[in-house]
């Protein structure tokens, strides 16, 4: 989707030179001339980053921002202000009015575009976030802990990476006012603590004297562990080629020197809330998937993940031409476990069941908790012989050894087996399903605590 920038100024030439500018590189543009209408598009309109002139006769660019952020309907709209002088103090009135960035004018092309890009791209991060938390109440769950304190949460670890002993002291304390940072002086160590420590955000001067802080960026893009780091890289004016090589190569934001204390903080900001949305994404994405498969009881893939893997194992056995055999286990009379133990110990035999059953096949090999205490293992190249073998040995190791319910209380537990081997042409993974089934049912019928093999 792309990117809505509402740009707002008094002057129309200023507007339009910004629109043109923010048009070419793919932004959707809307503008307002003064403070009032531009609040009014905010409360109207999808707005994913205002560019605010701070100077507008009526009201000026800082009160229009101060509404903005005071309002509950606009307050998560980042604001760059648009300042005409590279005043201190106006960079300082601006955080303290909840301003996102600053841009002087004239206005700078790298400048815009990173800002504009940065901003937007935490806008998004900040409307998923906000958008779980609103699904979350409405389906009536609980506040989630989790994503609360990731959206509230503005502190982060910074490493600083800078040869510069004085410049390194003077942004570390900065930051340190609202994060933790840790001064290195080479990128060998950076690595090193990079590799061994998490962080929040890498500030890297790419002007050190004996050190490529390029190089740095480009390693640190390349870990596994710090690929999703964001990374801000302190420049020198006249130093543009070098500046935009690190924008190519994927570094996030940049500062020019001498730094500003109010601009650097502004940006940390805004990249640590970056990392700390989108961590909380990926996590909650990676836990996802794994609640959909696995069975939380037993760490067993779940019936699910079988039925889908069993096609798939299916399919590959007879490209292959290679024989494929499913086994089904019952414990038997297991519901006597529960009544006469209690529901918890019928929970531990169940985890100790499947700690055996793990015990019994091989990595390629997938086991599952199909449903309550019944448990299958699909074994690729497994003719029915072998797998008869594995049957047995996984009967015996279940009679064999007491189960564990409680501090010294072990009960005897057996179970009965079922198998079943892809053989005929016109076999389906459901059909051989339904041979170690009715397989077990006869080992059930037998007299339990034994193996049956169903031929078709
Ligand atoms: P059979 O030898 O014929 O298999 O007898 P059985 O008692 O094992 O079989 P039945 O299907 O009658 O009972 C299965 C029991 O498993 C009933 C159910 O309460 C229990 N059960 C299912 N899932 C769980 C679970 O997650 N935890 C516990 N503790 N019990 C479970
Ligand atoms: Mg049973
Ligand atoms: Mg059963």
């Amino acid at each position: 989707m792309t990117a809505r920038v509402l740009v707002v100024d008094d002057i129309s030439a200023n507007v339009r030179l910004l629109e043109a500018r923010l048009s070419a590189e793919y932004f959707d543009v809307l503008t307002a001339c003064n403070g009032l209408e531009a609040i009014a598009i905010c409360e109207r309109e999808r707005i994913d980053v205002v560019l605010l002139d701070v100077m507008m006769p009526g009201l000026d660019g800082f009160d229009v921002c101060r509404r903005i952020k005071a309002n509950p309907k606009t307050h998560h709209i980042p604001v760059i202000l648009v300042t005409a002088l590279d005043q201190a103090s106006d960079k300082v009135r601006g955080l303290e009015g909840g301003a996102d960035d600053f841009l002087t004018k004239p206005v700078d092309e790298i400048a815009l575009v990173t800002r504009v890009r940065n901003l937007a791209r935490l806008k998004t991060l900040t409307d998923e976030m906000l958008m779980r938390a609103l699904t979350g109440r409405q389906m009536g769950l609980s506040e989630d802990a989790a994503l609360l304190k990731a959206l509230s949460e503005e502190s982060g670890r910074v490493l600083v990476v800078d040869d510069d002993a004085r410049s390194a002291k003077r942004i570390a304390g900065w930051l340190g006012t609202v994060h933790e940072a840790v001064v290195i002086s080479d990128p060998k160590s950076a690595l090193a603590k990079l590799a061994s420590q998490e962080f929040d955000l890498m500030i890297v001067s790419l002007t050190m004297s004996g050190a490529d802080g390029l190089r740095l960026c480009s390693q640190v893009r390349s870990t596994d562990r710090a690929r999703h780091l964001p990374i801000i890289v302190l420049v020198e004016p006249g130093n543009e080629a070098r500046l935009l090589r690190a924008l190519d190569m994927g570094v996030n934001d940049y500062a020019m020197r001498p730094v500003d204390e109010n601009e650097l903080l502004a940006r940390a900001r805004s990249q640590v809330r970056r990392k700390r949305y989108s961590d909380h994404l990926r996590n909650r994405l990676e836990e996802r998937i794994e609640a959909a498969v696995i069975d939380p009881l037993t760490g067993l893939h779940n019936r699910r993940y079988m039925e889908t893997h069993l096609a798939t194992l299916v399919e590959e056995a007879r490209r292959s031409g290679r024989s494929l055999s499913v086994l089904l286990a019952d414990i038997d009379h297991f519901k006597s476990v529960n009544d006469t133990y209690g529901h918890d110990a019928g929970d531990a035999v169940l985890r100790e069941f499947s700690e055996r059953f793990k015990r019994n096949t091989r990595g390629i090999d997938l086991a599952c908790r199909y449903g309550g205490e019944e448990f299958l293992i699909i074994m690729p190249d497994t003719p029915l012989e072998r797998a008869c073998q594995i049957g047995e040995r996984l009967r015996v190791s279940v009679a064999a050894d007491t189960f564990l319910i409680g501090p010294g209380s072990g009960i005897h537990i057996t179970a009965s087996v079922g198998l079943a081997t892809l053989e005929r042409a016109d076999d389906t993974p459901q059909s051989v399903f339904r041979r170690a089934d009715t397989a077990l049912f006869e080992a059930k019928r037998r007299g339990r605590n034994r193996v049956a093999a169903n031929a078709a």
